[in-house]
């Protein structure tokens, strides 16, 4: 196979555009993807018909406008290309308006109030800096166009719309920045972003027979296998044929939607990968994450596998997150968070990290806010998943610049050192001037800062809409305070030592995994907010809303919608989740047991009858006995509780119960049931173990 010959084919990208566009329609349109602006309708129109011959000779028959409604997964509506027939023939046709603009009905679609059934009209928009691409699926070949979707009166329904707006933000405030340092011209500066995405693998008929992952994508009952990931012998391991021929699957139909796919490897839980992209522009992550984990599942199901992104689909080993690696660099090619050489001796890095300081430790409820996912709320503090709490890993390096500048001296510091193996026939290495820090949540990594928090199944929307607008605010307030300042370097000196100042309690090169970090978190002021339905308010607290605001990125308006869906997210989950448990517990686990029990007294009678001891048989019994009654009376307590927390009025105290209520309720059924499983003879158990989920895919 030929890489480069695949590579980017279903897309419309920059190249083909140059090939098919004239030259005139093509400088518009590029002008308008680097700068900002509108094409006009001639153009749109010359660009429309251009997609639409590329696309029907990939074969297209139909066009969508693809989007990212506040489900945080995509939506496609799709309209095919023919037109009115005339003589019995139809014209295949994309027009300029349907290019930039659709009314898909979508009224089904969280709004969270914004749309009053009165005004339900949403409008989808073409979003000119993400590439089209065709799709190719079950429904044949699909030409999608990234696009926005907003409300009759212009305010964001989905997850992209302020994802721009905080590109838009961020890059106005970062010129500011550069222009203190003398760039005059730089015309902006981009967030990158290059998302980690781990996922698990499980065998698709067992994955069938399996209701929880059905209905809930994780397992909601199960106990332990006799191993785990103890042993550490799945992490990087030798990937086994049938998953590397799903990766090799999967590699192709990532390359030709010009997805950079490039690292894979077994995660540390057993059946746990992970696939990493060369990293892009934050909107173009963003989609082309979304296709990456749609893709993912569309390719398993070819391998007779199906793809889990649930942020926790077993108890007991690792979760799977999504590491957000991110970094913003002007056009000119200049990455603002490279330290350079010395960074002691250089302002402009030193102005840019503690302004990252300030607005992470400013913001660090609502970085925790964005990362939160009701599958989460399971990895977040518990297994190889950074804490609820959020600090910042610089490593020694620049841990020893932040000291010198607190110090008031300018030392030159650790810079990368040589690394001797002790080994003459290999090369001398050059050190790393940061370690990495696996227990860190934010973690400082050569030149960008990888968020770790988010979790596998969430769109990354959402964080780098937080970190694009908390950096934006961070710079404005640096340079409100020094542009115009009389004696410019020392003024900045000034600004980073006082900066540091104040912030330095967000930094923490420890081990962010230890209860002694809970405790000193604790102490220095720093949030820790251990669930998603604590996080949610944040979006509404007065200096989230006033940033937002200042920056055009949300309105209130806009932001009380969100809270609202994602209570109603959270509730419906842990609803589904509740509701598959009772059925499990009812149908399956409960009745096999009576079974169970049943042959076991009679066999206890039969033993007894022929004066036989049949100690060993009852008090098996006993056991069995007294769990079957701990999950029938729990069964029993979570359908009476349901109905009850599902008939509360309002979202916000709903999602509550279902955290504070039915949760409990749901692992006090789980607990005997996983007992049982250890007890009951494996061949009347009536689901696939974790053993046979995890070891036999
Ligand atoms: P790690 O050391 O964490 O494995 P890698 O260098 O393999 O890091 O990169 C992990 C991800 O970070 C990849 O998607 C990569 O493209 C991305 N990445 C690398 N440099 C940058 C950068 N400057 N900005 C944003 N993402 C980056
Ligand atoms: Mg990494």
């Amino acid at each position: 196979m030929n890489i480069s010959e695949i590579f980017g084919v279903n897309v419309f990208s920059v190249s083909v555009m140059k090939e098919r566009l004239p030259k005139k329609v093509f400088a518009e349109v590029t002008d308008v993807m680097e700068n900002g602006g509108q094409i006009s309708m001639a153009t749109a129109d010359v660009v429309a018909n251009a997609m639409k011959d590329w696309a029907v000779e990939k074969g297209a028959t139909h066009y969508t406008h693809w989007f990212q409604p506040l489900t945080g997964s995509t939506a496609e509506k799709h309209d095919s290309f023919i037109t009115y027939p005339k003589d019995g023939k139809t014209l295949l046709q994309l027009s300029g308006k349907q290019l930039i603009m659709g009314e898909p009905d979508a009224s089904s679609f969280p709004s969270g109030g914004l749309r009053a059934t009165s005004y339900a009209r949403g409008y989808t928009a073409w979003d000119i800096t993400s590439p089209a691409f065709v799709k190719e699926s079950g429904c044949g070949v699909i030409l999608c166009i990234p696009t926005v979707f907003i409300s009759y009166t212009g305010e964001a329904l989905d997850k992209k719309t302020p994802l721009l707006r905080s590109m838009e933000a961020l890059s106005t405030q970062a010129i500011r920045i550069v222009r203190l340092f003398g760039n005059t011209t730089a015309k902006k500066v981009t967030a990158f972003v290059g998302p980690e995405q781990e996922y698990f693998l499980v065998d698709r008929e067992k994955y069938l027979k399996r209701k929880d992952l059905v209905y809930a994508g994780r397992t909601l009952f199960g106990a332990p296998a006799p191993k785990g990931q103890e042993l550490d012998d799945h992490y990087f391991g030798q990937i086994r044929e049938r998953i590397g021929a799903y990766m090799k699957d999967l590699d192709v139909e990532l390359w030709k939607l010009g997805i950079t796919a490039t690292t894979q490897h077994n995660e540390v839980a057993p059946a746990q990968h992970e696939l990493a992209p060369i990293y892009s522009t934050a909107n173009v992550a963003v989609d082309q994450n979304q296709l990456t984990m749609e893709t993912m599942k569309r390719v398993a199901t070819r391998h007779g596998l199906v793809c889990l992104l649930n942020e926790k689909p077993y108890a007991g080993i690792n979760g799977s997150g999504k590491h957000n690696n991110w970094s913003i660099g002007t056009d000119e090619g200049e990455n603002l968070f490279e330290p350079g050489d010395e960074p002691i001796h250089n302002l402009q890095f030193l102005l840019v990290l503690s302004c990252v300081l300030a607005a992470v430790d400013d913001h660090a409820d609502l970085l925790r806010e964005s990362a939160a996912d009701v599958g989460n709320d399971h990895r977040l503090g518990a297994q190889e998943a950074p804490p609820a709490i959020i600090s910042i890993f610089l490593g020694d390096q620049l841990d020893e610049v932040v000291n010198q500048i607190l110090k008031g001296s300018e030392d030159a510091t650790a810079a990368d050192a040589a690394l001797d193996t002790g080994v003459s026939t290999v090369p001398v290495l050059r050190k790393d001037a940061t370690d990495r820090n696996r227990t860190s949540p934010f973690a400082f990594t050569g030149n960008k800062f990888e968020f770790r928090m988010v979790g596998s199944r969430d769109s990354i929307a959402s964080p780098n809409t937080a970190l694009n607008a908390v950096l934006a605010e961070a710079f404005c307030n640096a340079a409100d305070a020094l542009e115009g300042a009389e004696d410019f370097e020392t003024a900045c000196k000034a600004y980073i030592k006082e900066s540091i100042s104040k912030h330095k309690r967000i930094i923490f090169n420890g081990d962010g995994y230890s209860d002694a970090w809970v405790e000193e978190a604790a102490r220095r002021g720093l949030p820790n907010i251990k669930s998603m339905v604590d996080a949610i308010p944040v979006l509404v607290q007065d200096d989230v809303v006033d940033m937002y605001e200042k920056f055009n990125i949300f309105t209130r308006a806009e932001l009380a919608s969100r809270v609202e869906v994602q209570y109603e997210t959270y509730a419906k989950t842990i609803n589904i989740e509740a509701n598959a448990m009772i059925h499990m517990a009812s149908k399956a686990y409960i009745p096999a047991v009576v079974a169970y029990s049943g042959d076991l007294a009679n066999t206890v009678a039969a033993l007894e009858a022929v004066d036989a001891d049949a100690s060993v048989q009852k008090d098996l019994l006993n056991q069995v006995n007294v769990l079957l009654k701990q999950a029938a009376s729990a069964l029993a307590d979570l359908e009476c509780k349901l109905p009850q927390v599902n008939s509360m009025d309002s979202m916000g105290a709903m999602a509550h119960a279902f955290h504070d209520t039915i949760v409990p309720c749901m692992a006090a059924l789980r607990a005997p049931i996983d007992e049982l499983e250890l007890l009951v003879d494996q061949d009347v158990w009536p689901m696939y173990s974790y053993g046979d989920l995890l070891f036999e895919v």
